[in-house]
């Protein structure tokens, strides 16, 4: 029997993640279908349990279910409890375990894709949300030095700071007090899919290896503009990012790992 996938979310027009995995599907020669599930905004829990009777294997979980799916989950790992916040659920004799691998997923993109170490960086986070929150001790696992995070609610920032500050050094402040010596600074806020800017100082990219939008298809955000006037070196959307973690998703439900180079080349837009 074909065995069952879906994303969750609201809305869904835009998902990407059909896509992808029926890319790794036939690459691999698996027989799965894979489809997305717009849940009414207070349906999200009757949808999966409707999924999960079906025979649902497992599913992942987007804007704005990502809180639900952690409640709902019977079991949770760590990046889930960090985060409180769950983007893909496995199916396992009826319970629902879930994970959540943004930040591993990034943390891929950046390393073996675009081929930037982050073994000793520095590393700036524009940012305090969920993205964030999921990618620090990622980063911190693959050996960056410091994290600054930067929010325009320094409150926000204050929190993972706290919350997290066990892991390795965190520095939490507002965009008026940055400083300078980054070799990565990313946009993790939400601010390219309105097109507004950050008001990150010119200084803050001098010296930076990348400039990483975590948001994607968007082409040459405010951000990227800025990082490039700015002498940042290399400059990078989040279309890695997402294809990484879809492939993480798959390995763990799938138990074998697609090649993410050709899904990456088919979906990128060029920056320039
Ligand atoms: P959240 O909604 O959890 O957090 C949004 C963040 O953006 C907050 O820090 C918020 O600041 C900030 N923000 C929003 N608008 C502005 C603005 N105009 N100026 C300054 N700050 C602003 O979002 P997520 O963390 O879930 O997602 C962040 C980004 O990452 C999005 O672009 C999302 O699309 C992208 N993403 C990409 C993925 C991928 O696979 N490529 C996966 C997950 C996310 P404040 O706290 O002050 O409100």
């Amino acid at each position: 029997m074909t065995d069952r996938y879906a994303v969750f979310g609201n809305p869904l027009s835009h998902t990407k993640s059909p896509f992808i995995h029926a890319e790794f599907a036939r690459q691999l020669g698996d027989d799965l279908s894979y489809e997305a599930i717009e849940a009414p905004r207070d349906g999200f829990e009757a949808a999966v349990r409707s999924f999960v009777a079906a025979g649902g294997k497992g599913f992942n979980v987007t804007v704005p279910f990502k809180v639900d799916a952690a409640r709902l989950a019977d079991e949770a790992h760590e990046a889930v409890v960090i985060c409180g916040a769950s983007n893909c659920v496995k199916v396992e004799d009826g319970r629902l375990v879930a994970e959540n691998f943004d930040g591993v997923g990034l943390v891929r993109d950046i390393v073996d894709n675009l081929g930037v170490a982050l073994a000793d960086a520095r590393v700036l986070f524009a940012g305090a949300g969920g993205a964030t929150r999921g990618a620090i001790v990622p980063f911190f696992e693959a050996g960056v030095r410091e994290i600054v995070i930067a929010n325009r609610t320094v409150a926000k920032a204050e929190h993972i700071r706290d919350l997290l500050r066990a892991r390795g050094p965190i520095r939490a402040c507002g965009y008026d007090d940055i400083g300078t010596g980054f070799d990565i600074i990313l946009n993790s806020t939400s601010a390219s899919l309105s097109g507004a800017a950050l008001p990150i100082p010119d200084t803050a990219f001098h010296g930076v290896r990348l400039a990483y939008e975590l948001a994607y298809g968007k082409g040459k955000t405010p951000f990227l503009q800025m990082a490039e006037a700015g002498g940042a070196e290399h400059l990078a959307d989040g279309v890695g990012m997402l294809v990484e973690q879809a492939a993480e998703a798959f390995a763990w439900w799938r138990g074998k790992r697609p090649n993410t180079a050709p899904v990456i080349e088919a979906m990128t837009i060029p920056l320039e």
